[in-house]
């Protein structure tokens, strides 16, 4: 059977001219970058390479981009440096809706002292701009806010809360983790001072990352050994992923305009469709300021892993904005904080697209997913509640 891969926020499949890139490097070219003879000296000439490619992607300066094993590594290393230079200060400002990356690590900080604020979300996923300004206190070490949102693809005012933080001596630091190659970063035109990204949601392998520090910008590693990234990040490079890296930011230069226009006309239409043919269903996020690949769906009155066991019958993957915690089902905390109702949150799916996809892949989940829906609400107690409501309230 086909896979129709619709799920590439969660992670995303290697180009062809990322695997071809790295190929050689992973076979004949095996130096390591940092040894003396010319066998290591080539590799670290395409290290330098890739770090100009990751640069220019970001509008930044190459002795800026520190390369790193992870998305996670990048936002642990951000918020912990912070915190490590502006010692005497102990509040963190973030959001109530950042990856595990940053949310789990602010909880293990809120845990050992610090204190946390979580500036809320309205319903369709925009950031308190009121709440967030009046957090911004001088005991403040750092902000960490994401750009955009794994799950909605909501865009936060990034550049502007950065300013607001620059006003006030804070440290800003965003998770660029899913907004990198989707939409244009230019980080010569605003204030912020860290952003990490990840190979993977980008096209390049799985374990390899980014940490963009804003030259001045006082820093604590956290990784230390080696040499390595200017004394920044010790550990002998991940060469291969490196370089694939670089080849990556550059197709994704290249591919940022099918992505704002092909790419957002097939989830535009996956999203008309499926709320046209789909009774209680509606789309979750800021339509206006979303990523161009991302659509948010609930379908009241069904499980969420219901809707993707049966999607995978059909070769589709895709992902749902439940989590199953402790036998559980949990709606996502995303949709928890933007207040999405509890029958509609617990049947929300995640179409995330990708330069990859194609009209035929979004008309297969056209043609599938309204049968799957019936069906799954034919066997859902509530669904039959709801139906025999609005029949009584007709009839009266
Ligand atoms: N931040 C965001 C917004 C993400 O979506 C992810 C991955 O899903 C991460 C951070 C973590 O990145 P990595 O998987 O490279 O650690």
């Amino acid at each position: 059977m086909k896979t129709t891969y619709l799920d590439s926020n969660a992670t995303a499949r290697i180009a062809p001219e990322v695997m071809e890139a790295m190929t050689p490097y992973l076979t004949e070219y095996y130096g390591n970058p940092s040894s003396m003879h010319s066998f290591g000296g080539q590799v670290s000439i395409k290290i330098r390479e890739a770090r100009e490619r990751v640069a220019t992607l970001l509008g930044a300066e190459p002795e800026e981009i520190i390369f790193t094993s992870c998305g996670t590594e990048s936002d642990n290393t951000a918020i912990l440096s912070a915190l490590a230079v502006r010692g005497g200060k102990r509040r963190i400002i973030t959001s109530r809706v950042e990856h595990p990356a940053v949310k789990a690590l602010c909880e293990r900080l809120g845990k050992q002292g610090y204190y946390v604020v979580e500036i809320p979300v309205d319903s369709i996923g925009n950031l308190d701009m009121d709440e967030y300004k009046k957090n911004l206190t001088s005991d403040t070490a750092v902000v960490s806010l994401m750009w955009a949102n794994n799950e909605t693809g909501v865009i936060f005012p990034v550049e502007e809360a950065a300013a607001l933080a620059k006003e006030r001596g804070i440290l800003f630091h965003t998770d660029a983790v899913q907004a990198v190659g989707k939409i244009p970063i230019n980080m010569k035109n605003n204030t912020i001072d860290m952003l990490s990204l990840s190979g993977h949601k980008l096209h390049a392998p799985k374990g390899i990352g980014v940490l963009y520090l804003r030259r001045g910008t006082e820093f604590s590693p956290f990784l230390v050994g080696g040499h390595q990234e200017r004394g920044r990040r010790g550990g002998t490079e991940n060469t291969p992923s490196i370089i694939g890296l670089g080849k990556a930011c550059e197709l994704a230069a290249l591919n940022m305009e099918i992505e704002n226009t092909r790419v957002a006309h097939l989830r535009d239409k996956l999203e008309t469709r499926l709320l046209e043919l789909i009774p209680n269903s509606r789309v979750n996020g800021n339509p206006a300021t979303r990523l161009p690949n991302t659509s948010n769906i609930s379908f009241e009155f069904v499980e969420g892993e219901g809707i993707l066991l049966l999607l995978d019958e059909w070769g589709i993957c895709a992902s749902s904005g439940s989590a199953c915690t402790s036998g559980s089902l949990q709606p996502s905390h995303v949709l928890r904080a933007m207040g999405v109702p509890f029958t509609m949150a617990h049947g929300s799916i995640r179409f995330s697209l990708s330069i990859y996809n194609t009209e035929e892949d979004t008309d297969l989940v056209i043609e599938k997913l309204p049968s799957i829906i019936d069906r799954l609400r034919s066997l859902s107690p509530y669904w039959k509640g709801e139906r025999l409501c609005a029949t009584a309230g007709n009839a009266g």
